[in-house]
């Protein structure tokens, strides 16, 4: 087996980001790329594709390490060994790092195809001429010889011609692929952020979510954060089933979605919990979001599909806090759960303030 590892640019700095690299730079990481997938006997798949081409820029020294120690190794690329490569070096990776060569390798494939496009007009004319030349020196009897060799030579041109489209029909089927991996990169991140019940955001997100707000917040533009609770769920499940419940969750969740601005964050806290973040709302502007839309449960009138019978008074209980200079993220959830724990006290269906 060659030992591709001589070919590859040793570089020990990153490459410039995607939009930043030359376009003689990609093609070149192309050039080396392709090859040297070929050499060890590699199905140029986007995920594998996605794979030589971090060890060919030296994007992820720690992928460049495994690489060649299985290379000195003398060991054979197999399917497991490759998908093994994908999933720890690439598919692991921080998602936007991937989408980003994704992009990257969408361009370069377009740039490859729009010059072999441009390589094969060349053949064409090519072959017209050849053609063009032999039908004059047929009627030539002393030229036979010139005529083989021309005959020769249109072979191969054609030849080169059909490579050319070969190539270029492998590089759009390759594009296309790269391009559902690019939704599927998409569709995951979305799954990843958002709560399958509701639709709302999970979590995991909402953590996010407030320390991107913190890492902003002013004291004139401090965020606020609404902890709210469906009051007396488990009477609700118990009394009309957990299918009915669910639905109970999701009528809340769409509340929420509806009564919020775009840069603020709805989100599923857990159970019959749920967070909403407003990055640029003060204690009071926070305190009238909540009693908004706890007045629009209130006033819901729920009605069960199966037996028309109403599903009784929803209602929620709400803490609002709001950042105060030096806050954690952990910090204002606290307050805002301290809040919402003395709505409950206080007798439910009822917002409170942690300021
Ligand atoms: P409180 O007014 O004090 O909030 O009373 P509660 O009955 O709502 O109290 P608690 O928070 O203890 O009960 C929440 C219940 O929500 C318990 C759990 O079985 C139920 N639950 C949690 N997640 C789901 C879910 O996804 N679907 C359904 N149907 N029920 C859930
Ligand atoms: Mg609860
Ligand atoms: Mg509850």
């Amino acid at each position: 087996m060659d030992t591709v590892s001589t070919e590859a640019p040793k570089q020990t700095t990153k490459m410039a980001p995607t939009d930043e690299m030359s376009s003689e730079r990609a093609a070149e990481v192309l050039r080396l790329t392709l090859p040297m997938m070929s050499r060890n006997g590699i199905p140029t798949t986007p995920q594998n594709y996605a794979v030589w081409y971090a060890y060919v820029t030296g994007d992820c020294p720690s992928l460049t390490t495994e690489i060649d120690r299985l290379i000195a190794d003398g060991q054979r690329f197999t399917a497991g060994v490759n998908a093994r490569l994908y999933r720890k070096f690439i598919s692991e990776h921080d998602l936007e790092q991937v989408e980003s060569v994704r992009n990257h390798l969408g361009t370069l494939i377009d740039e490859v195809g729009t010059r072999l496009v441009d390589a094969d007009n060349d053949a064409d004319v090519f072959v017209g001429k050849l053609d063009n030349f032999r039908d004059g020196m047929s009627h030539a009897r002393d030229i036979d010889g010139v005529k083989d060799l021309l005959g020769k030579l249109l072979v191969e041109t054609r030849e080169i011609r059909e490579s050319n489209a070969g190539m270029r029909a492998h590089f759009d089927d390759m594009n296309k692929q790269i391009a559902e991996l690019k939704e599927q990169v998409r569709a995951e991140r979305e799954r990843a952020a958002t709560d399958p019940l509701t639709g709302l955001y999970n979590r995991v997100t909402l953590l996010e979510r407030i320390d991107d707000a913190l890492s902003e917040a002013t004291t004139e533009r401090a965020p606020s954060i609404i902890m709210l609770d469906i009051d007396h769920f488990k009477m609700i499940n118990d009394t009309h089933g957990h299918l009915i419940g669910d639905r109970v969750i999701r009528f809340v969740a769409k509340t929420l979605h509806q009564n919020i601005k775009g840069q603020d964050t709805a989100a599923r806290f857990g159970g019959e919990e749920f967070t909403v973040l407003l990055p640029g709302t003060n204690a009071s502007g926070a305190m009238a979001v909540a009693e908004a839309i706890r007045k629009v449960i209130e006033a819901a009138q729920l009605v069960r599909a199966d037996t028309k019978k109403p599903i009784g008074d929803i209602t929620i209980s709400a803490g609002v806090a709001t950042y105060l200079a030096g806050d954690s993220a952990e910090e204002l959830l606290q307050r805002a759960d301290q809040a919402l724990y003395k709505s409950k006290n206080d007798g439910r269906n009822r917002c409170t303030s942690a300021d």
